[in-house]
Formats: C-alpha cells, sequence, structure tokens
C-alpha cells in the first residue's frame, strides 16, 4: 500500500488486516478508500463517533457454498461459490456473479466494498454486494455452464431475490450464464420475478442499453473529465485493455464520439490496429465464436498481435482499462505519462496499482477511478429493476440518455466534492468521499444494525 494513513484510520486499516488475513485485494480496495476519508471524519466526527467506517468494512453477510456438477462424459467436478451482501443501506444488495479460476473470498470481497460506493454514486437505490466462482467457462459446452449455474443457483436461491440481493454479470458471466441462473431461480421458486436478476435477454425482462452500459459510460465519464479542461474525443487516439463486454462497447461509443481506438487484448496479448480496432471483427470473434483476440488477424492481415507485452507501450492520448484488476502497474503508468497519455478511465474494477495510481496523480493526468468511471452498467441494471418493477420496457433511446445523465450526474459530484474538499480535479477523492458520505448518513439514520 502506497499513501499514509490519518492517525484515526491506521488502527481501522490494521483491525482490516487481522480480520481478513491473506485477502490481498480486499486490503488493497479498503486502503485506497480509507487514504481519502481523513478529511471526512474532521468534518463529520460523528460518522467516526458511530463507527461508520468499521461497519462498512464487515460485510453483513458472507456465503460461501459447494458447487457439484458434472461434465459432458458424466465426470463430476466440485467448485467453490461466494456471495458477500456488504452493505444494504442505500437498497438490496446489489453487485455482479464472476465466474474465473482466480475468484476467491479476497476477490469477491474488494469487488463487493468498492461496489457500496460504486452504487451510491449513482444516486439509484441499491446496496452493495458481489458474488462468483472459481468455475471457469472457458471451453466448456453450453451444457456444461448451463449444469453449473443450476448447481449453483440450487444454494444461492435461497439468499437472493429483487428486495434482498440482485445478481448480475461480471468476468466470464453474461447473458448466457444469467438466463440459466434466472431460469433455475424461477423453477425452484414458482416466481417470475423478474428483479431478482439484471443483464437479462431482451425478450424476458432485460434493458435495453443493459449490455452498451458500462463500456458506454466508461467513455461519457472520460468525456466529461476531458470537458472540464476544455477538450473532447474527437480524434483521440484510444488503448482499451480486455476484448469482452465492457472493452468492446468502449470501443463502440469511442469510435461513435470520433476517437480511434488503435488496440485491445486478451490475457494471451493485445492486437494492434493503426486503422482503428474493427468492431464487427471483434465482435464476432468475442461474441459469436469466443475465440482469442489472436484470431484478429486471419480478418485483418495488417494488424500486429504482440504475444505477452503491455498495451500500455503503445503511445496514446487515452487510455481505458477495461479487463481486470491490477493488470496496469507503476511503470506502465510511467510509460503512458512519458508517451503524453492525458487521461485515464477505469472500466475494470480497480485495474491500475497503487503505484500506478500515484504516478497518474503525480503527473495531474485526468484519472477517474472504476468505481466511478464504470458505474454506468450498475446504474442500467438499477434502470432495468425499475423497468421490470413497472413491467414496462423503455426504448433504447430514453435508456441511453437516462445513462448518459446518470454519468455526467456521477462526474459532477466527483468534482464538487473533490474541489469542496480542496483536491480539484482528484477523482479518486471525489468519488470515495460522495459515495461514503451518502451510505453513511443512511447507516447513521438507521441506527446501530
Ligand atoms: P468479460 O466479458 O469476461 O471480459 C474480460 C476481458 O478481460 C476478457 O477479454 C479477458 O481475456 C480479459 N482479461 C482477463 N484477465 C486479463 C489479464 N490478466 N490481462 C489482460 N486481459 C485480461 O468481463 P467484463 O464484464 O468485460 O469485465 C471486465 C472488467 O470490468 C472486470 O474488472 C469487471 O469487474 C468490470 N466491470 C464489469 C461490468 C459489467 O457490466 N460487465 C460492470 C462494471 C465493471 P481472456 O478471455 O483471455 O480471459
Amino acid at each position: 500500500m502506497s499513501a499514509l494513513l490519518d492517525e484515526k484510520l491506521e488502527p481501522i486499516f490494521r483491525d482490516v488486516l487481522h480480520r481478513n488475513a491473506g485477502e490481498t485485494e480486499f486490503h488493497q480496495a479498503v486502503h485506497e478508500v480509507l487514504e481519502t476519508l481523513g478529511p471526512v471524519l474532521v468534518k463529520y466526527p460523528e460518522f467516526a463517533d458511530k463507527k461508520i467506517i468499521q461497519r462498512i468494512c464487515e460485510p453483513e453477510r458472507q456465503i460461501i457454498f459447494r458447487v457439484p456438477w458434472q461434465d459432458d462424459k458424466g465426470e463430476i467436478h466440485i467448485n467453490r461459490a461466494f456471495r458477500v451482501e456488504f452493505n444494504s443501506a442505500l437498497g438490496p444488495y446489489k453487485g455482479g456473479m464472476r465466474f474465473h479460476p482466480s475468484v476467491y473470498l479476497g476477490i469477491i470481497k474488494f469487488l463487493g466494498f468498492e461496489q457500496i460506493f460504486k452504487n451510491a454514486l449513482t444516486g439509484l437505490p441499491i446496496g452493495g454486494g458481489k458474488g462468483g466462482s472459481d468455475f471457469d467457462p472457458k471451453g466448456k459446452s453450453d451444457d456444461e455452464v448451463m449444469r453449473f449455474c443450476q448447481s449453483l443457483i440450487t444454494e444461492l436461491y435461497r439468499h437472493i431475490g429483487e428486495y434482498t440481493d440482485v445478481p448480475a454479470g461480471d468476468i466470464g458471466v453474461g447473458s448466457r450464464e444469467i438466463g440459466y441462473m434466472f431460469g433455475q431461480y424461477k423453477r425452484i421458486t414458482n416466481r417470475y420475478e423478474s428483479g431478482v436478476f439484471t443483464g437479462k435477454g431482451l425478450d424476458w425482462g432485460g434493458s435495453r442499453a443493459r449490455t452498451e452500459a458500462t463500456g458506454y459510460g466508461t467513455v461519457y465519464f472520460t468525456q466529461e473529465m476531458l470537458k472540464a479542461q476544455g477538450d473532447d474525443m474527437e480524434g483521440k487516439r484510444v488503448l482499451v485493455s480486455g476484448s469482452g463486454n465492457v472493452a468492446i462497447y468502449a470501443i463502440e461509443k469511442a469510435h461513435d464520439l470520433g476517437a480511434t481506438v488503435v488496440a485491445c487484448s486478451d490475457s494471451s496479448g493485445f492486437v494492434l490496429d493503426e486503422k482503428g480496432i474493427d468492431l464487427e471483427t471483434l465482435k464476432r470473434i468475442k461474441e459469436v465464436e469466443r475465440q482469442r483476440i489472436s484470431n484478429y488477424l486471419e480478418y485483418h492481415p495488417h494488424a500486429k498481435y504482440i504475444s505477452g507485452g503491455s498495451i500500455w507501450s503503445v503511445p496514446c492520448d487515452i487510455a481505458l482499462p477495461c479487463a481486470t484488476q491490477n493488470e496496469l502497474n507503476g511503470s506502465d503508468a510511467k510509460m503512458l505519462v512519458q508517451n503524453g497519455c492525458i487521461a485515464v478511465a477505469e472500466g475494470a474494477n480497480m485495474p491500475t496499482t497503487p503505484e500506478g495510481v500515484q504516478v497518474f496523480q503525480a503527473a495531474n493526468l485526468r484519472y477517474g477511478p472504476g468505481k466511478a468511471a464504470n458505474a454506468g452498467g450498475v446504474a442500467t441494471s438499477a434502470l432495468e429493476m425499475q423497468q421490470n418493477a413497472s413491467r414496462d420496457s423503455w426504448t433504447s433511446e430514453y435508456t441511453q440518455r437516462r445513462l448518459r445523465e446518470i454519468m455526467v450526474d456521477i462526474h459532477t459530484s466527483c468534482y464538487e466534492t473533490a474541489s469542496e474538499f480542496g483536491c480539484e480535479g482528484n477523482y479518486v477523492m471525489g468519488a470515495n468521499i460522495t459515495g461514503f458520505i451518502k451510505v453513511a448518513r443512511a447507516m447513521t439514520a438507521m441506527g446501530v444494525i
């Protein structure tokens, strides 16, 4: 961890380390928030008296369970799944499910913790939670994924519900997995409870623009950061890491706004296409064929594929990390700064290491942390819940307009809060403090629970 903590916060952090041994990503996420809360406790000492921070750092409930399933050959496999119901001061727990072999409790807790503040920033009535499993959907047949999802929900169904806890997608969980999970939930409960999952298909309760929302929202946030300095996206050269849901729609919106995305990646390497990444090809490879990014060269032989190397070594104006946590370290950040990058917005959750964040802040470039920049996904999930509750289905134009307005509002509140606390342009301060104060006020009003 990099920056020092205020003397009131240091013992709280030490206690978090002690109570959550070995959960390094969770420690990192907590430290990053605590670094910014010193001035808040000076202004609102009642939050310290009520031990709001200590309570926020302890999840309300953590569920860990076994998920047995059979592959196509009849062999039995056992995975472990988690749901961390972190904070429900503002609404039902809300946050995605991640299926990836790296998943363990520390990852789900870091994601759930971030989600509390992100969801508060949207201004919508949603609490924070997250879940997932160490199951790897890569290389599995549709039937295998279905059997896994059914087994997972056979346990998880008793803990979720439209007023309790509302899961969605994340890494490895898209509309296919949401479909299988929702189907099993419906079957077990005998209730067509649309609002229990978000990210559903459009024919069965999904919201228009939800698929695009996180990526689009990240670019809208970038656009607002640039606007605050009298600049815009037009003509900018952009890097986007990842090539999944968030990355694809970040590329789409960046191109819509006149920028050129020249590189994107997966966990094996990155593609550099100086003519601009061809989105139709990318969607075909990733959404239809579920193939590797290196296949891009079969359609565009002029492009380059770099196995292993860092995408952040490519000169750019704007960097959008949209893959995974800690994918951009201190030396990546230095390369970006040296190459003239002016803005970074995180489509992924906590993709920049603490050293990377320090480099960006020292260089004074526009840096939008994930809990603000990628909040468009969960915001549109909340819009999906609104449509489900009113048995309504909004147009794409209307939903996208709401998404755009929410991202502009998030940017404004982060910017204004940072200025109020004497750190103009520091979106980390702005996002953490704005989200924290909303949750802290609600928790204070509800008493010691
Ligand atoms: P996804 O569709 O599963 O895509 C993940 C992408 O990241 C894949 O291209 C994957 O490549 C790549 N990736 C994973 N690990 C990598 C690594 N170490 N280096 C380079 N690339 C790597 O997931 P997603 O929904 O787009 O989520 C991406 C990020 O956005 C996550 O941090 C997630 O928490 C965050 N997020 C998602 C949403 C949402 O609505 N989906 C909302 C807010 C935040 P491989 O195929 O090689 O693994």
